[in-house]
């Protein structure tokens, strides 16, 4: 059983200088209740709090930890930056050396820009899309988060939807007409919306595995729809692949489905655990960027050096060790295949979504395809389910409506710990 009294403590005062007590709302626990646990430290599998508890740990920083926390590869990077400052504001070799390696492992992308976070990415692309068609409007999925710029709080998923605030106030109708929504694998429902929109249309964003409504998978024919609409209505195809991107496979979902977008959104591994997103496509598109061409975008911190070293190091290491996504592919399945064999054994027949080394447990018997299907979830279940799995040690997303995501570092053995905690977990859920 798992006390965390200084984390409870440290909750108390945190709500005094902090809005809720956390910078990024799903770290409070409030779609599952009880509180969020204050962390120390974070090695390989392993989470560490306040309490000195430890957690076995499949958020991974939200994703960024595919090789497991402080992989030494990329804190050794880090570590060689370090003495030559922290930042300069003018451009450096390793801007180039990244770009490359981005340019070389992503089959969509030609050229790319280094920002800070996958929000800013997600932002800027979408206006270089406006800025290169001309057009106002943008189409987007019904539960997919594109980070948390105005236009994209439309039915955003995620921590939208655990807040219960899926359009934000603070938004305005303005901004908001110009977002439509869709709902995810209904291609015929985004012709519709064009037909209805005829060269309007700047840009259709989407996640191509949506993971902010829990994991879901685009059907057989719907990515390559969506291509075929862009090309033949003159839009702006964006993959929104930061949490996919290096994840998938070392050139994303796009590399895994086939499929090749216009431009691409990336963050999370990118950055290795520092601050990082980017944003790339095709070189005639991409040129539209300042200084090259009129959008406007930039960053004081853009292609920091020490975040670039961080990013350099997991994408090299990834590009290097394609065995990577066999192993995660296996130990993910394999866990994937003990959860429904403990389901079994307790008479249970919820929808496990699964890709590489992503999946969720949806609590509903239906298969879950889009927001609307997700939405049948007994989230009070999953509330029961997460506590249940925290009491054992395993720390996963506090909410239904999110990805889980496996390391390098999960073994074998800690897989069959995973499994007996789940058939104890999915007990106590049932209560
Ligand atoms: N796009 C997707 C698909 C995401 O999952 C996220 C964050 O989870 C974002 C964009 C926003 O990225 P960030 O939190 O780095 O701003």
């Amino acid at each position: 059983m798992k006390i965390a009294p200084i984390s409870e403590e440290l909750f108390q005062r945190a709500q005094h200088s902090i809005p809720g007590g956390v910078n990024s709302p799903v770290r409070a626990f409030r779609a599952v209740g009880g509180n969020p646990r204050f962390m120390v430290s974070a090695k390989g599998p392993y989470m560490y709090d306040e309490d000195g508890n430890r957690y076995m740990e499949f958020i991974n920083s939200w994703g960024p930890m595919i090789l497991g926390h402080a992989a030494e590869i990329v804190q050794e990077a880090v570590q060689r930056a370090i003495p030559n400052s922290l930042s300069f504001g003018a451009p450096t070799r390793k801007e180039i050396e990244i770009a490359e390696l981005i340019v070389d492992m992503v089959p969509s992308i030609e050229k790319v820009r280094m920002v800070n976070s996958g929000t800013e990415a997600t932002m800027s692309a979408v206006r270089v899309a406006r800025g290169y068609t001309g057009r106002n409007k943008m189409i987007k999925f019904e539960g997919c988060y594109h980070g948390h710029g105005d236009s994209f709080l439309i039915a955003a998923g995620s921590g939208a939807i655990t807040l219960g605030v899926p359009d934000s106030p603070g938004v305005t109708k303005g901004v908001a007409a110009d977002t439509l929504t869709a709902p995810f694998n209904n291609l015929e429902a985004v012709k519709t919306l064009v037909e209805a929109n005829k060269d309007q249309v700047a840009a259709i964003i989407l996640e191509p595995v949506a993971g902010n409504m829990g994991l879901v998978l685009p059907e057989a024919g719907f990515l390559q729809g969506l291509r075929d609409l862009c090309t033949k209505e003159g839009i702006v195809l964006i993959f929104d692949e930061v949490m996919t991107g290096f994840r998938l496979a070392p050139g994303g979902a796009q590399q895994l489905f086939g499929v090749t977008p216009d431009m691409t959104t990336l963050g999370k591994i990118i950055g290795g655990g520092m601050p990082v997103g980017a944003y790339g496509g095709k070189k005639e598109i991409m040129n539209f960027v300042a200084p090259a061409g009129p959008v406007y975008q930039a960053g004081t911190l853009s292609g920091n050096p020490i975040a670039m070293s961080a990013g350099m190091a997991m994408l090299q290491y990834l590009q290097a060790h394609p065995e990577v996504y066999t192993n995660l592919e296996r130990t993910t399945t394999n866990m994937v295949n003990g959860m429904k064999q403990n389901m079994q054994e307790l008479g249970m027949n919820f929808t496990i979504n699964h890709v590489g080394s992503m999946f969720s447990i949806f609590f509903t018997e239906q298969p879950v395809t889009d927001f609307e299907s997700a939405k049948t979830s007994d989230t009070a279940m999953f509330g029961r389910y997460f506590n249940a799995m925290l009491q054992r040690g395993v720390y996963l997303a506090p909410s239904q409506y999110e990805s889980l995501f496996v390391s390098t570092a999960i073994t074998d053995e800690l897989v069959q710990e995973y499994l007996k905690a789940n058939s104890e977990a999915l007990k106590e859920a049932l209560l």
